[in-house]
């Protein structure tokens, strides 16, 4: 007998909270045991690309770091692309560069001038929303470069931080919302 396609309540029950990591205050979700479990990981990457099928996205991008694991398993089964945003200093070649907020200070991402063409469909995916932040500068770098974002996916969405204020214009999913 075949066992039954895991739902995103599963996935939920196998991300592990870690209580003030990786500072004080922090809820930190730990997506290790997902990825560990072949069916979890599996159905965690059909429901990120459910609304897809191959030849409808020209690239997947992910977003440093944990954001990589998914969209390069996404972009296979989409016979697209992957592109990485990468933290500043990171990438080898010309780059454009983007600031955001953080809660302390700003931080910095960085996507090769020539990763796009310009209209080029494109799904971006990362773990976790939090404020929003750095999916909106990952938005602006791929506006930059002239493509088209179909939608940004997210593994989890902590929905009370508000996140997705920040990415009004683009249609916005996740998996898994708290
Ligand atoms: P933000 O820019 O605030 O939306 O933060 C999103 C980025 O920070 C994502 O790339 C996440 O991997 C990481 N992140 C933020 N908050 C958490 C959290 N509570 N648990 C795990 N990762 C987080």
């Amino acid at each position: 007998m075949t066992q039954p396609h895991p739902t995103p309540a599963d996935i939920e029950r196998a991300i592990r909270n870690i209580p003030d990591f990786p500072k004080p205050g922090i809820q930190f979700k730990d997506i290790t045991p997902v990825l560990a479990d072949p069916r979890l990981f599996a159905a965690s990457v059909d429901l990120l690309i459910e609304r897809f099928k191959p030849g409808m996205v020209d690239a997947v991008v992910g977003i440093d770091a944990r954001g990589f694991i998914f969209a390069a398993a996404a972009a296979v089964k989409l016979q697209a692309g992957l592109v990485p945003i990468r933290k500043k200093g990171k990438l080898p070649y010309r780059t454009h560069e983007q600031d955001y907020a953080l809660e302390y200070g700003t931080s910095t991402i960085a996507v090769h001038v020539d990763a796009l063409k310009p209209g080029s469909r494109v799904l971006l995916i990362d773990d976790l929303l939090a404020t929003g932040g750095t999916a909106a500068a990952a938005v602006a770098l791929i506006h930059r470069l002239g493509a088209q974002i179909l939608e940004v996916s997210f593994l989890i969405e902590l929905s009370f931080l508000a996140g997705r204020e920040k990415l009004k214009g683009c249609p916005v999913r996740s998996v898994v919302v708290y």
